[in-house]
């Protein structure tokens, strides 16, 4: 597996990482065994979060013999400086860890996320503290908003930038990727394939492969997902006329009804919580019924509160039919709670 420098940062890592959502509704034994599994074969780059329940420990438990082999990315949601603390010091001890690699601001979508974050006693200042004590060495944030994201990197304050990245979503193309380059920040593409939307690895690593500069990190939950990714990438093709016209084809069709959470919608008076419904189905898709339901149960409870008012569907800068798209999403989960056995 090929390595590179990411952004202006001292971390070499794989040209591929591995995303760490996919593990949380994993046996312990089972995720370990997979996480050891892409690291034997090349993969050095581990990104996890807090929330992502169970993901750190299972990554801390694989990669504790080899730590030094390995750069770890994890993140926090707290926008304030005790909360973000204590999440620091949740992750390392689940980690295993004296240090994290990177420590990211998690979905930090909108312009008051990032005033919080920033403010006298906001969460980057127990970050920058924690960096001092050395026990961080690089600051990073994730988002799926661009202006939000170009606004934080203008700041000059994080050295990497984990955002959406895929053939379906590539306005980042246009601004944003060429800025955090220009400006020497590391890129990390979470959603490499469409969150589980996109079936095609071909066609999504193919995609990839043309920004040498973004490290993507596909979530792996089997040792044959790991081994097609390793291959795409051990002997890359180039994409044929006929892969871009079928990747065309899928952008025609999914681009219509694709959610790209970047919470323009937000937030909904009545208080649903529409980006991570409309991420429902491909949730659904990755995780097991307890993990999805565990994980956005509550937000698919929210939908009950939607009064068709259509403000949502204005704001969206995608056009979705987002009234349409939530009782779509609702559906599948009432029949996913139907299907999973009561004791669970
Ligand atoms: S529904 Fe539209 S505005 Fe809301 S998060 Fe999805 S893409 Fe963005
Ligand atoms: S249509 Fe429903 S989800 Fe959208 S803003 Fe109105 S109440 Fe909220």
């Amino acid at each position: 597996m090929n390595t590179l420098k990411l952004g202006g940062t001292d971390l070499e890592i794989s040209e591929v990482g591995f995303g760490g959502i996919p593990i949380m509704p994993l046996p312990k034994t089972e995720a370990v065994a997979i996480i050891k599994y892409c690291f034997e074969r090349g993969i050095t780059f581990f990104d996890t979060a807090n929330m992502y329940l169970t993901s750190e420990e299972k990554i801390g438990s694989a990669l504790e013999t080899v730590r030094d082999k390995v750069v770890i990315a994890t993140k926090t949601t707290q926008r304030d400086a005790s909360g973000a603390a204590a999440h620091i010091d949740t992750s390392l001890k689940q980690l295993k860890t004296d240090w994290i690699d990177i420590y990211q601001f998690h979905n930090v979508s909108n312009k008051d996320a990032l005033e919080q974050i920033l403010a006298p006693q906001g969460a980057y200042e127990a970050v920058c503290k924690a960096r001092d004590a050395g026990k961080i060495r690089f600051i990073g944030i994730s988002s799926h908003s661009i202006s939000t994201a170009m606004e934080a990197l203008k700041t000059d304050l994080f050295q990497t930038l984990q955002f959406p990245f895929n053939f379906i979503e590539n306005d980042p193309e246009n601004e944003l990727f060429p800025f955090a380059c220009q400006h020497n920040i590391g890129i990390i593409a979470m959603k490499p394939l469409g969150g589980g939307l996109l079936e095609r690895a071909d066609l999504c690593f193919g995609f990839l492969q043309q920004h040498p500069h973004v490290v993507p990190i596909p979530g792996i939950r089997a040792n044959n997902e790991a081994d097609e990714i390793i291959q795409l990438y051990r002997h890359p093709q180039p994409l044929s006329k006929s892969d871009l016209k079928e990747m065309k084809n899928i952008q025609t069709v999914l681009g219509e009804r694709f959610c790209h959470r970047c919470e323009y919608c937000m937030p909904c008076e009545q208080g649903v919580q529409i980006p991570s419904v409309l991420i429902f189905q491909s949730a659904a898709k990755r995780l097991s019924p307890e993990g999805v339901s565990a994980w956005l149960g509550k937000a698919m409870e929210s939908v009950a509160q939607c009064i068709e008012c259509g403000q949502c569907e204005e704001k969206c800068p995608y056009n979705l039919p987002i009234a349409d798209l939530l009782k779509e999403n609702l559906a599948l989960f009432k029949e996913i709670e139907e299907r999973r056995p009561p004791w669970k």
